[in-house]
Parts: C-alpha cells; structure tokens; sequence
C-alpha cells in the first residue's frame, strides 16, 4: 500500500532526548524552554524577525483575523483547503470568492480589483502548493484601496521570493506545522508579521488577552502550544534539509517518468523558490483523472483531489457560487504520493502505472 502522505518521524530517541529534560522541569505548556526555543531557531532557520508558535494553522488564520480588527467581507481564493473559508466565517465576516488563475492556481490578482466594495476589508489568500501568490500586484492593490493582507501560507515553509522568506509579505502569513505538512510538530502553527505593534498585540491573542496574571490588554483565545509539540519540531528541525532533498528527488523522478501523461503541473512563480510541498497534477479531463485515481487506487496507491470541490459551491455555510476557471481545475486535478519514506522506486512504479492505465 501506499498512502497519499506519511508524517515524517525523527529517531525516537532525538525525541526522547527532548522528553528528558520536560520531565526534569516540569513544565509543559504556557511558552516554556522548548516553544521558546523553536521559536528561535524557526527565525534562524527562514529568516524572520518575528513569529508566534501557535495550536494550529487554523487558530492562526483566526488570530490574524481578529488581530487586524477585520469586519465585513474579505476577498479570498475558493481553491484551497476548507480552513481559509471557515476562519473567515467563524470570525463573523463574509468570504468573497475572486477566481484563481489557471496557470498558477492561486487567487487571480487581475480579478481581484472588480471584486472590491466600500464593505471589503482584506484579500485573505492561499499560497497553493506552496507557490507563491503574485505578491507584488496584490500589495498594490491592497495599499491603493486600503485593504489588509493575511497570507495562508501552510504550504509554504521555507519558500523564499525575491530573495526573503515568502512570510514576510502581507500584514500577517501563517503556517502550519500539522503532521502531514512537510515540516511539522504534530499539531502546531505559526502566525508571523513584520510589525512589532501587530506582533505584541498577537502574543496577547495567544494568551487569553494576559497581561501579567491579574489584567488584561485585549481579546484572547487560547492560541498557545505545548512542551510536546515543541519537542517534536525541534526534532524534526535537524532534518529539514534532508526533507527538502529527498521531495526534490522524488519530485524531479516524477517529472521524468510522467513525460507522455495527458497532465501539466501548475506554473510556479518565476522568482519563488520551491519546497516540493505536493505533486500535483492537472489532468487533461475529468474522465482522465478519475480513470488513473481508480486505476491507482485498485493497486492500493491513494491519490487525493486536492482541493476538491471549490470552496466556493460546496459549504453549507456560504452562498454557492460558480467560478470557471475554478469549478474547472477542481474537476481535473489529482496530487499523487509524496512523503519523506517514498522512495525513487515506488516513483518509477506509480509512474510507469499511471501511463499504463492512461494508454488502456
Ligand atoms: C493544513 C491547512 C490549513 C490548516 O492548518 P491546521 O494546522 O491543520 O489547522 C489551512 N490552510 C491550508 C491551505 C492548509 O493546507
């Protein structure tokens, strides 16, 4: 069998090291040694001046919202995973669907202007298979009609732009650092900003609003993280590079196996660099795709139609809406194997099937 993705485990003992010194302490959650230290090294490690190690990705998306004070609608992308809508609509405010475009998959920055209103308040998008979003005309936009900017970047660890973290742009980017991302700690996410105001202000967010044990400085949630999951990022931290590598590898075998397939992958940005956060795949038609997800699948290979259905016609909470381009891509796109423990020749081997069952 082979799965869509397997969390990437550090040897047990790298853990267990960590669990030592938890033991000794005593100290296993509220910002202790570990949080604090992964925090720093995460700096250290993508190049920023400031970031919150959070519960999840999902809080984080929530913290940003209510850190920015946002109301009414936000402008977002329909083409990504459930959690960018519904932090939207859990904090009371209206997602407003823009479609992506076809070549890159991320939120269409060309559609984006005709979208906006006097209600608008925010562009919330998604850096889709962590390839970066046209940054620079979506700043524009933002800066000349006054609009925040929050970036879900949960597929976008250690993806750099222009030369910098991709982190570093928008008002607020998250991260998450859930099992099956490439670079987790069990549960986890970040919420990074370049402004020392907003970070401060985020920090209280974390922590019920604190400010000393007996006042209060704002609106909180309990948006911490544990000892635990500290332990398991650091740990996994050490392995990084040799995760990066080992998904460059496998991507590139796919890439020279898959050269007669009926399916183009998604354009990355030119100056983005890339962390081989999933294999997707366009494929020609819908018929197509699900023929080879099928064909797989009766050889106990899962694939997933990752993000499939759009967003914007499938929650029961939002007011459906068709998009072409989007509803389009959707119906014909399939992200096939790729974790950590796949090796080159299972590669060749999914490969070599799925043009076997492409030419039956
Ligand atoms: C995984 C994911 C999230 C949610 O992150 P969690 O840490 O699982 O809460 C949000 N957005 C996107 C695009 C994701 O893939």
């Amino acid at each position: 069998m082979i799965p869509i993705t397997k969390p990437f485990l550090p040897p047990q003992e790298a853990y267990e090291n960590y669990l030592n010194g938890i033991w000794k302490r005593q100290w296993l959650t509220n910002m202790g040694p570990l949080a604090s230290e992964l925090e720093m090294k995460l700096k250290a490690e993508l190049k920023l001046k400031h970031l919150l190690f959070v519960t999840n990705g999902t809080v984080a998306l929530q913290m940003a919202i209510k850190a920015l004070d946002l109301k009414g609608d936000i402008i977002t992308t329909p083409f990504s995973f459930v959690a960018t809508t519904s932090s939207i609509v859990w904090e009371g405010c209206q997602p407003v669907f823009v479609d992506i475009d076809k070549n890159s998959l991320n939120i269409d920055a060309t559609k984006i202007e005709a979208a906006i209103t006097e209600k608008t308040t925010a562009i919330l998008a998604t850096h889709v298979y962590g390839n970066p979003c046209d940054v620079v005309s979506i700043d524009r936009i933002a800066k000349k009609h006054n609009l925040k900017i929050i970036y879900d970047g949960a597929h976008a660890f250690g993806v750099e732009i222009y030369g910098k973290s991709i982190f570093e742009y928008g008002d607020i980017s998250i991260c998450s650092l859930h099992a099956t991302k490439l670079y987790h700690s069990v549960e986890g996410g970040l919420v990074i900003t370049k402004d020392a105001s907003l970070l401060k202000k985020l920090a209280y967010v974390r922590n019920f609003g604190f400010d000393g044990p007996e006042s209060f400085a704002e609106l909180g949630i309990n948006g911490k993280n544990s000892e635990f999951h500290a332990a398991m990022g650091l740990a996994n931290l050490s392995y990084i590079d040799a995760i990066h590598l080992k998904r460059k590898l496998l991507t590139e075998g796919y890439d020279k196996n898959l050269k007669g397939l009926k399916a183009v992958k998604p354009v990355f940005h030119r100056e983005g660099s890339l962390n081989y956060a999933y294999y997707a795949l366009i494929f020609d038609d819908e018929s197509l795709m699900l023929k080879c997800m099928k064909g797989l699948a009766a050889t106990e290979i899962f694939t997933r139609r990752y993000f499939y259905p759009s967003l914007a016609n499938s929650l029961p909470y939002v007011e459906p809406k068709d998009l072409e381009v989007t509803d389009d891509i959707a119906k014909r796109v399939l992200c096939l194997p790729l974790y950590y423990d796949l090796t080159v020749e299972e590669v060749e081997l999914i490969s070599r099937l799925l043009l076997r069952i492409q030419n039956n």
